[in-house]
């Protein structure tokens, strides 16, 4: 019967008998748990040599014999010929060394476990009697899945339970898509998993906050309409102060951290405390919001390009030159406030009044709405609509309704 011990591999002696790939599988195994590994065989195939290239592993080059085993402390039998495994298994019985045996599972002492290895755990999954390898690694994949997927507490237990752990924390950058939960990427979602504080906003995906364990602090810097956003420098202060404090600080963003998200200044400010920092990208709203709304931003033969900016102010120059010659989609960002001077500033550059334009609203989530008119009639449409915020704007001949009614042409490779 078949039990699973976590083996130190580190620095121990391992023997690999055998130079196909799996003997190269096995080895490189080995090599990753810190083992010392000598490879016997006459010949290795390309895995295997690459190994013993750069030095990973020793090659004895000829066929194991049993003097091979002196001083192992684990045997990997793989070589091509079963009854040489099977000796040799029965050899390191003799000499009470642990023993794999690639062609015969039921022959050796051990047997290896499938691996998933997450968030610093390593899962490991074996058949405790009848070798069912299949079956294994459908087990395997399946944890490996739950690990990635689903809402775990992966948080590391602290070590110094009264105090804060002594070394430094770090701070995830955490792009967390448009809103829907489902468009956060299986990254952003470890990330939350081994958060010990949330610095959040009010944008992107804050549904998914509820599942947290209730231990994980949850700080709010957004801006919603009963409190007014905490200055950068504030929130800056908040990341840099909580991860001294050893936590694992997640800064939960709407939509991708380095678009209009100000995850460049957050970086900064982690990197001038020496502080560990990673961003992990997300769905942009910028491309997710019109792709929900069914409008490509380019489309082949249409427009070739796009451009997005920030409706806070005038838009840029090169903003006005793609919607008056119509050289790249425009997507305006955090516009819906000043949509009637935008649209005056581009009738007045001498913009089609025609051009097709939509709003698109709380994208990706069940309230998305989309507006649509021309120009020239957008701000009177979304007045009349009563379109707030969060929304992007789409101008450009590919917000046309009728873009995707047509059979495609064809057009020359
Ligand atoms: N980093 C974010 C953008 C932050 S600026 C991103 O990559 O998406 C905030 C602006 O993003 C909002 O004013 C709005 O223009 C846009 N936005 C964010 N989420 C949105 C959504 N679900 N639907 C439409 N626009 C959205």
């Amino acid at each position: 019967m078949t039990t699973l011990l976590g083996l130190d591999l580190n620095g121990k002696p391992v023997l690999v008998a055998g130079g196909g790939p799996v003997a190269a599988r096995r080895a490189s195994a080995m090599v990753e748990a810190g083992a010392r590994v000598t490879v016997v065989s006459p010949a290795l195939c390309e895995d295997l040599l690459d190994l013993w290239v750069d030095g990973s592993l020793e090659w004895v080059e000829r066929r194991v014999q049993q003097g091979d085993l002196e001083g192992a402390w684990l045997v990997h039998a793989a070589t091509s010929d079963p009854a040489t495994n099977a000796t040799l298994c029965a050899q390191a019985d003799e000499r009470r060394i642990w023993s794999v045996n690639a062609s015969d599972v039921t022959s050796g002492s051990a047997r290896t476990p499938a691996l998933a290895r997450h968030a610093g755990l390593v899962v490991g999954v074996a058949s405790v009697d009848t070798p069912d390898p299949q079956r294994v690694a459908r087990v395997r994949d399946r944890l490996e899945l739950t690990l990635l997927c689903e809402a775990v507490d992966l948080r590391a237990a602290r070590r110094h339970p009264a105090t804060e752990r002594p070394d430094r924390g770090r701070v995830v950058l955490v792009g967390g898509g448009p809103g829907a939960p489902d468009l956060m990427t299986i990254r952003a979602r470890r990330a939350l998993s081994e958060a010990d504080v949330v610095v959040t906003d009010r944008l992107g995906p804050t549904s998914t906050l509820a599942d947290l364990p209730d231990v994980v602090e949850v700080i709010h810097v957004g801006k919603s309409p009963d409190h007014h956003p905490v200055p950068q420098e504030e929130i800056n202060r908040i990341l840099v102060d909580q991860a001294e404090r050893g936590r694992t600080v997640v800064r939960l963003k709407g939509g991708d951290p380095f678009v209009f998200g100000r995850g460049g200044e957050e970086v900064s400010a982690c990197r001038a405390h020496g502080i560990p920092v990673e961003v992990i990208p997300g769905v942009t709203s910028a491309l997710a919001a019109p792709a929900s709304a069914g409008i490509p931003i380019t489309h082949r033969g249409v427009v070739g390009g796009v451009l997005v900016v920030h409706g806070h102010d005038d838009l840029s120059s090169a903003a006005v030159h793609a919607v008056v010659d119509g050289s790249a989609t425009v997507v305006v960002l955090m516009g819906v406030a000043l949509l009637p001077d935008h649209v005056e500033q581009l009738l007045v550059a001498g913009a089609d009044p025609l051009t097709p334009a939509a709003i698109v609203e709380r994208g990706t989530t069940p309230h998305e709405r989309v507006t649509r008119a021309p120009l020239c009639r957008m701000a009177v449409e979304a007045r009349a609509a009563g379109v707030s915020a969060p929304a992007v704007i789409v101008i450009g001949a590919v917000a046309d309704p009728a873009l995707l009614e047509e059979a495609p042409e064809a057009v020359e490779e």
